[in-house]
C-alpha cells in the first residue's frame, strides 16, 4: 500500500456534480470519470465509502406546495438513483461495490447495516450509502458526516464545483479569497458555504476533518488521499 495520508475515506458527491454541464439528471461521462478516480485510490488500498446527493433530480425544498416530509422522501429516493448510477460506472471498470440504503429496498440494494458496511470496506469494496439518513429534514451532507462517524472514516472528502472554501462567492466576486485551513467554529460563525450547520456540528463533535475540493480538476481525489495541498481543510 502506498504511503497515503488517509486509510479510510468518506467521499461526498453532490447530486449537482453528477449532472455535468446539463445541470439536471445524470451525465454518465461524469460518473465514469469519477469512477476512474475512485478506482485509482481503491487500487492504492484506500477503503472508500461514498454518499451521493440528489439535487440533480430532486431536492425537498423544491416541493414548496407539498408536505415537507413527502418532498424529502422524494429527495432520498433521488439519491438512490444516483447511487445506482455510480455503482454501475464503478462495476463497469471492475470495482466491487455495494449500495446500502437507509430506506429498505431489498430488490435493488442492501439495507444499511453498519457492521456489514465495515466488512465490505475491509474487503476493498466501495460502499455507496443511498437514501440519506432515512429521515426527512436532513441533508446528504449530514448523511456523510453521520456515516463517516459510523464507519470511522479518517476524513470526509467533500467534492464540489468550486475548488475550496472562499470568503465570498468566487463566481460573483473577483477578489474572493480562498482559505487553506479553517476550523469548524469559523465555518459556523461566518456562515461559510461548506456544509449545513447540522453536518458541520456533527463533524465538529466527532472531530472528523473535512477536505473541500473541486471535482472538475482530474486527479484531485488521488491528490487528496496523498495529502497534497488542494482545496480547504476544515478541522479542529
Ligand atoms: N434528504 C432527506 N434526508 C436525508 C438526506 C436527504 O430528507 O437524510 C432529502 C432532502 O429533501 C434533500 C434531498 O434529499 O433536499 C437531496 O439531498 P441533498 O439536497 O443533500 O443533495 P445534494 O445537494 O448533495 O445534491
Amino acid at each position: 500500500m502506498k504511503n497515503t495520508k488517509y486509510k479510510r475515506i468518506m467521499l461526498k458527491l453532490s447530486g449537482e456534480s453528477l449532472a455535468g454541464e446539463n445541470g439536471y439528471g445524470i451525465d454518465f461521462n461524469v460518473t465514469k470519470r469519477v469512477a476512474e478516480e475512485i478506482k485509482e485510490i481503491v487500487d492504492m488500498g484506500i477503503e472508500v465509502g461514498a454518499v451521493v446527493g440528489g439535487g440533480n433530480i430532486w431536492r425537498g425544498r423544491q416541493g414548496q406546495d407539498m408536505d415537507r416530509t413527502t418532498a424529502d422522501y422524494m429527495g432520498m429516493l433521488a439519491t438512490c438513483i444516483n447511487a445506482m448510477a455510480l455503482q454501475d460506472s464503478l462495476e463497469s471498470i471492475g470495482v466491487y461495490t455495494r449500495v446500502q440504503t437507509a430506506i429498505e429496498m431489498k430488490q435493488i440494494a442492501e439495507p444499511f447495516i453498519r457492521r456489514r458496511a465495515m466488512r465490505h470496506l475491509e474487503k476493498g469494496r466501495v460502499v455507496i450509502f443511498g437514501a440519506g439518513t432515512g429521515n426527512p429534514y436532513f441533508s446528504t451532507d449530514t448523511t456523510a458526516a453521520l456515516r463517516a462517524a459510523e464507519i470511522e472514516a479518517d476524513v470526509i472528502l467533500l467534492a464540489k464545483k468550486v475548488d475550496g472554501v472562499y470568503d465570498k462567492d468566487p463566481h460573483k466576486f473577483a477578489d474572493a479569497v480562498k482559505f487553506d485551513n479553517l476550523n469548524y467554529m469559523d465555518v459556523l460563525e461566518k456562515g461559510l458555504q461548506v456544509m449545513d450547520s447540522t453536518a458541520t456540528s456533527l463533524c465538529m463533535d466527532n472531530e472528523i476533518p473535512i477536505l473541500v475540493f473541486g471535482l472538475d480538476a482530474p486527479g484531485n481525489i488521488r491528490k487528496a488521499v496523498l495529502g497534497e495541498k488542494i482545496g480547504t481543510l476544515v478541522s479542529k
